[in-house]
Parts: structure tokens; C-alpha cells; sequence
């Protein structure tokens, strides 16, 4: 790696500031339940109920941890989700999957939640163990996506042609001791001069490509870590020179708020604590 400096100076630990992301680039395709994908059947047994959306007036402490500012009432129908993503350990494994499971589902409630961190559709994540599907052709028929979902947040499907990439943080995720040690004022936000720009894609890992917004009220709920990115879906797919040989795609046709990128936070102590969504 070249030469990185802040104000002149060396950037201390450096080496140990890079992440390996692994860049999604998605593509139109015809994936199957049995596939990992952006917006395809997701493999959900037969018999276990189709989620609702997790972000309720009242709330539910339990279901969701983004401080929403209202919900649907529990009193009229709670929409059902919508099919996200879907991304199989074999395909993955940069994934921190629990013990015991090897597909992440991501489902979306395709409309507007605020809370006072991002304006976007509520997210769960479903940790499963693919063995409770048997045969795959048993699997859940969703319902369709509810009255009033915004087209900008239901996925046109797409299969996936990875590759890796080597990121380093925004000046906002530097560690305390590298700001101390490099005297960075506190709230000073710009990156250093000549530093590698950090674009959107989706991807597995790697940094947060903050943008409008920087890191804030980040920790875990149940213990206290730092929640880490964990997964980026993109509205736009940027032409990074990743160094691979996949000709730029489309992205997946969702649009977050002012063609943002969704980020999914999560706790590197356990990954079924609560976890945070950040739209940037
Ligand atoms: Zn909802
Ligand atoms: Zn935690
Ligand atoms: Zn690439």
C-alpha cells in the first residue's frame, strides 16, 4: 500500500485499518430458492408463518432497535414483507453466521419508518439453517408486496458475480487511538488528503461508505460493542476499479433515500444481538 499520511504524518496501524470487502456486483437474473440473490424466492419452509413488518405503534422493544417515531398500528393489519436478499454460508462465508446456520434472509417492509438516524422500509434478518427445508419445491408462497409499498424498495432479482476489495475507513470510523495519535480534532470529518475514496456498492463487510452522515449512536443495545458494517445494498453501483473483471451491472433497482445505501450494522460480540440500520 502506498504511502497514506494524515497532516504529514504516518498513519499508525495502517495495515491493520484494512478491510476485505466482498463486492456483490449484482445482475439481472432468474434465481432460485436454493440461491443467493437480491430480491428472489427465499428459501422459508412451508409451515412457518410469512413475517410482518417488525416496526408497530405501540412499539415492540423486541423486534426492532432503530427508535422509530411511529409504526403501524396494531389495531389494522400489519403489512406482510417483502423478499431482500438471501446469502448462503457456501456462498459467503465472510458472513458472521450463528452456530447452526448457514442462509441470512433479509426481508423488507417496503414503505416508509423513520427514526431519528434514516427514513427507509424496516429490515429483518432471518439466521437459518437451510436443512429445515427439505425439499424445496415445499417452500412459502409470499403474499404479494402490501397496498402503498414504494416500487423504489421491492428488488428486481439478481444473482450475484463477487469479488474482493481491500477498503479503509472514513476519517469518522478511525479508531479512538488513531485519531489521538494523529491529533485529529474532535468532530473533524474530512479524510486526509489523498486518501482512497470509499464509493458505493453493495457488499459483504468492509467500511461504511458514509457520506451524508457519519457514524453516530453505533453501540450495541445488549452489550455495549461497537456494531460493525456488516452489509451494504446499494442504490447505485459505482465503477470502482475493484481490480475484477465484471463489467459494471445494474444495481438491483431499489432506491434509498436520495439514491443512498442501506447499511446493515451488527454486533461483532453476537450477531443475534439487536442490530442498527443506517441509510446514507
Ligand atoms: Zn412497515
Ligand atoms: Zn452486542
Ligand atoms: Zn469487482
Amino acid at each position: 500500500m502506498r504511502q497514506l499520511t494524515y497532516d504529514g504524518m504516518p498513519i499508525p496501524g495502517l495495515n491493520d485499518l484494512v478491510r476485505t470487502a466482498i463486492r456483490l456486483h449484482p445482475a439481472p437474473g432468474v434465481p432460485g430458492p436454493d440461491e443467493s440473490h437480491f430480491g428472489g424466492p427465499l428459501l422459508w419452509p412451508s409451515d412457518e408463518p410469512w413475517p410482518e413488518c417488525p416496526v408497530t405503534w405501540p412499539p415492540d422493544p423486541d423486534a426492532s432497535d432503530d427508535a422509530w417515531t411511529g409504526g403501524h398500528p396494531l389495531d389494522e393489519p400489519v403489512p406482510a414483507m417483502v423478499a431482500a436478499a438471501q446469502f448462503f454460508r457456501d456462498d459467503f462465508p465472510e458472513l458472521p453466521f450463528p452456530e447452526g446456520t448457514d442462509v441470512l434472509q433479509i426481508l423488507f417492509c417496503p414503505m416508509d419508518h423513520d427514526s431519528p438516524h434514516h427514513q427507509g422500509p424496516a429490515v429483518r434478518l432471518v439466521w437459518r439453517d437451510a436443512g429445515e427445508v427439505r425439499d424445496i419445491t415445499d417452500i412459502t408462497v409470499p403474499p404479494s408486496a402490501p397496498d402503498g409499498a414504494k416500487a423504489a424498495y421491492v428488488p428486481d432479482p439478481c444473482v450475484f458475480e463477487p469479488c474482493s476489495i481491500d477498503e479503509l475507513p472514513r476519517l469518522c470510523d478511525f479508531p479512538a487511538e488513531t485519531r489521538a495519535a494523529l491529533g485529529i480534532p474532535e468532530g473533524a470529518g474530512e479524510d486526509p488528503e489523498g486518501w482512497p475514496e470509499l464509493d458505493q456498492y453493495s457488499k459483504i463487510g468492509g467500511w461504511t461508505a458514509w457520506d451524508a452522515t457519519d457514524r453516530h449512536e453505533l453501540g450495541c443495545r445488549e452489550c455495549g460493542a461497537e456494531l460493525r458494517q456488516t452489509i451494504a445494498l446499494a442504490s447505485e453501483e459505482h465503477e470502482v476499479g475493484c481490480g475484477c473483471e465484471v463489467a459494471e451491472g445494474e444495481a438491483a433497482g431499489w432506491s434509498f433515500r436520495r439514491q443512498g445505501v442501506l447499511n446493515v450494522f451488527t454486533c461483532p460480540a453476537d450477531v443475534t444481538h439487536p442490530f442498527k440500520i443506517r441509510i446514507d
